[in-house]
């Protein structure tokens, strides 16, 4: 064992007795945690958007809206149906079982480890921690180190206020993750890129950990014939600007037919000027890039393209104009890899046909967007296109409905949370059934007969 492991399974091993002995099982223990994060984020708000400031210039607001807001929202939906969601859930039990009863039993799984991805640095720990707790586990979160100044606040806040026997926080890189995943927990639930998704896999897979995978991809946003090019415009600029594009939801490009191609960029055109003024790139309600490795990398996706909009580059302060770039190389990695970033492709395309064959030739996409005011197109849309989410006439709004599941499918995740698909997520169904001990039935104990087969096939 390294040094660091020696260390981590020092800071793993009271929480699994904390698990063991119950303590994180008890319902007000649970409904306590998440009063406490509660606390958390109420009276830190203002250090908490300071530390996303100055980590990459995310702008308060959508720190507020994006982070710390949704946290709260969606701690308090789980607190509010804890004690439903824990409940046992009867289902029927067949003749062959009477008499009995038959239920579901969700329960903890134990210490699980979440770790977090750069770009919603509070979201995409605290998040998770909510169903965590919120089923009765104990937990260990690894902020991403790219947000430094986040990180440190999550961990100096996190054993402030919740209960330490059953929550830490591992602050580092690549060796202190790596050293955390060689250690056993009970479920991982990991937000990020595909390759270190990979890594995550292969190291779960040494204790047979089962892993939720967060990842990204390539989100499509359809523009079909009909649709309101104006509206379409508005919510693509929001969704591209928002945090300079570096969210795993946001558009990634979109398709359209050559005659609406222009009228489209017109309207968006005009709409970064409504929101941003002249110039977005001096605009304090923009993010930065955040670290010079993505601006190198974004910086370099410009060439794959002519730009029709932006495309200045800021290699001081690492901020990048939002860009809409046209005729751009299929075969570059503009539109082989995920863009993470303020830039945005649009691709001409005949019809809907065409853009549903585009989209599927790739890997299912974490979101896919249709604009449209065709019934018959949405049909089209949804039953064709596999994603892990889809949402029409809007993008990325669809992530403040605590009941819907969030997560990929395919290349762009596995495994589903937020609202109640995060609490069974974090919880073993444990299937229970109760049997009377009279009247019993001879019908399946031999010796076995005619008589007993004929019986059988009575019942089915
Ligand atoms: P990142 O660099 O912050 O890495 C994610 C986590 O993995 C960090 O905690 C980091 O320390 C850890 N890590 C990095 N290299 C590692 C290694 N070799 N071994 C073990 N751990 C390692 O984030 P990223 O990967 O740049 O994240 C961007 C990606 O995440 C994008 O693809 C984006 O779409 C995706 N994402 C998905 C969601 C979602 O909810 N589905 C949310 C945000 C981001």
């Amino acid at each position: 064992m390294t040094d660091l492991e020696t260390q981590y399974n020092q800071l793993i091993t009271p929480l699994r007795a904390a698990f063991q002995e119950g303590m994180t099982h008890d319902l007000a223990w649970r409904r306590g945690q998440l009063d406490a994060l509660e606390r958390l984020l109420e009276e830190n708000e203002q250090s908490i958007l300071d530390a996303m400031h100055r980590d990459f210039g995310k702008p308060p607001q959508e720190a507020f809206m994006a982070e710390v807001a949704f946290v709260i929202s969606e701690l308090r939906y789980a607190r509010r149906r804890i004690e439903r969601w824990s409940r046992r859930r009867p289902v029927d039990t067949p003749m062959v079982g009477q008499p009995g009863r038959s239920y579901v039993q969700p329960e903890p799984l134990g210490v699980v480890l979440i770790i977090g991805a750069w770009n919603y640095p509070v979201q995409l720990v605290l998040a998770p921690l909510i169903p965590a707790l919120a089923a009765g586990n104990a937990a260990i979160l690894k902020p991403s180190e790219l947000t430094p100044h986040t990180s440190a606040l999550i961990a100096e806040l996190v054993p402030r206020y919740l209960d330490r026997k059953a929550v830490a926080v591992v602050e580092g890189g690549v060796p202190e993750t790596s050293a955390l995943l060689k250690l056993r927990f009970d479920h991982i639930f990991y937000t990020g890129g595909a390759a270190v998704g990979k890594i995550v896999m292969q190291a779960a897979a040494e204790h047979l950990t089962p892993v939720t995978l967060e990842l990204g991809g390539k989100s499509p946003a359809i523009i079909d014939r009909d649709a309101d090019l104006k509206s379409a415009a508005r919510r693509l600029v929001w969704g591209k600007t928002l945090n300079a594009g570096q969210t795993c939801v946001a558009p990634d490009y979109v398709l359209i037919s050559a005659d609406q191609r222009d009228e489209l960029i017109e309207h968006m055109r005009a709409c970064l000027e409504d929101m941003f003024g002249a110039d977005v790139i001096d605009s304090a309600d923009y993010a930065s890039i955040v670290n010079q490795r993505h601006f190198e990398r974004l910086s370099g996706l410009l060439q794959h393209g002519r730009v029709a909009i932006g495309g200045r580059v800021d290699h001081e302060r690492q901020r990048i104009e939002p860009t809409v770039l046209v005729d751009v190389d299929q075969d570059s990695e503009l539109m082989q890899e995920e863009i993470f970033g303020p830039l945005l492709p649009v691709i001409e395309v005949p019809d809907l046909d065409r853009a549903i064959g585009y989209v599927r030739s790739g890997d299912k996409p974490l979101s896919a967007y249709l604009f449209t005011k065709s019934d018959a197109s949405k049909q089209r849309f949804l039953s064709e296109i596999t994603a892990g989410s889809a949402c029409i006439n809007d993008v990325i709004i669809f992530m403040s409905v605590p009941e819907l599941p969030f997560g990929g499918v395919g290349m762009s995740g596995m495994g589903q949370y937020h609202g109640k698909a995060g609490f069974d997520l974090f919880s073993h169904l444990k299937s229970v059934m109760q049997r009377g001990r009279w009247p019993e039935v001879n019908v399946r104990f031999a010796p076995y007969s005619a008589f007993k087969m004929k019986l059988l096939k009575l019942l089915g």
